[in-house]
């Protein structure tokens, strides 16, 4: 019996999971995710913040599945690194689980380059469902919404928070051409965003290239996504520009690693099924290396 940790519970870590159980072969399976819940379609997060899904029409299985096939899921945890050497995978309450395999499916996140004030709490990352919660309830009492980041995705939030009645300030180039100047809405292209203004929580102005303020309360980031792999730093798996390194068969420089989705370098991101059940094959296979491990 193997003890199999999955790092990342979105499509891709959830693949893995449901190819392990799909054929039952009494590996202890634990994933590790940042998220509060079960796995969900991250894709449908505009429609779920334009009111026209619920939470429950998110999720890929419900609360019951981890428990059902025997899968320890470490909710709301963050991994901190890996210890290669010792096969150990540390979280950030310094908890230490062995493994035989690891396997990778950390995804990405949006990026913010460095503009200063990008980690005030009034700046929300529109990736995560935690944080789309938070945007939504916060997008109520709010009067001036700065949207920054990815054209095209600043755009979908723009139409959904209009529609909220709520004035936008977009920071964002190239402005989409099917982008009209709509009331209540003012996109700015020809200045860089220069700093977030704003203290603790409260968020007050975009402060443009050109000089200029522009007042808002919220600061909602899209798009513009980076592969989430910090904490493989000094771990020895091969990386490049933050994209884990893996062969056809999704398995990185060392043996009993595999990564798969977003995470891994652009040309080799495979179908999730696909990539799943190589990467269960390649771990059921090597059972009696797992053994020797
Ligand atoms: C609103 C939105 C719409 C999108 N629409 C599309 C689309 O239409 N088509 C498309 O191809 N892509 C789309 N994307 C991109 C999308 O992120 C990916 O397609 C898909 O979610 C990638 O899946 P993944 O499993 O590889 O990684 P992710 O979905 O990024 O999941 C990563 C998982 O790893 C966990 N994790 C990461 N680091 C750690 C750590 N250190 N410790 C513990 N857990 C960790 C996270 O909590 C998460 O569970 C969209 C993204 C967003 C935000």
């Amino acid at each position: 019996m193997a003890k199999i940790i999955i790092i990342g519970n979105s499509p891709s870590g959830f693949s893995v999971c449901r190819a392990l159980v799909k054929n039952p072969t009494g590996h202890e399976i634990t994933v590790v995710s940042r998220e509060s819940g079960p796995a969900y379609k991250r894709d449908l997060l505009f429609e779920y913040f334009a009111g026209k899904l619920t939470e429950k029409e998110l999720f890929l299985c419900n609360d019951d599945f981890y428990k059902q096939n025997k899968i320890n899921l470490l909710k709301d945890r963050e991994v901190l690194r890996v210890d290669t050497k010792k096969q150990k995978v540390i979280l950030k309450d310094n908890l230490k689980l062995d493994y035989n395999f690891l396997v990778i499916a950390s995804g990405e996140e949006v990026s913010l380059s460095d503009v200063p004030g990008k980690n005030k709490e009034g700046v929300f990352r529109f990736y995560s469902l935690k944080d789309v919660k938070k945007i939504k309830q916060l997008v109520g009492l709010s009067q001036v919404v700065g949207v920054i980041g990815e054209a095209l995705a600043c755009q979908k939030i723009t139409e959904i928070v209009l529609a909220k009645k709520k004035e936008v300030k977009i920071v964002s180039k190239p402005r989409p051409e099917a982008f009209f100047d709509i009331e209540h809405a003012e996109w700015i292209e020809k200045f860089d965003l220069a700093e977030i203004i704003g203290e603790g929580n409260e968020i007050k102005a975009l402060k443009l290239s050109n000089g200029k303020a522009l007042g808002v309360d919220l600061v909602i980031a899209a798009g513009n996504y980076i592969p989430y792999s910090d904490f493989l730093k000094n771990s020895g798996v091969q990386t490049d520009n933050g994209y884990i390194v893996v062969d056809s068969l999704m398995r990185t420089n060392i043996e009993n690693i595999f990564a798969c989705g977003r995470v891994c370098k652009q040309g080799v991101v495979r179908e999730a099924n696909w990539s799943a059940q190589t990467i269960v094959n390649a771990i059921n296979n090597g059972e009696l290396s797992c053994q020797r491990l």
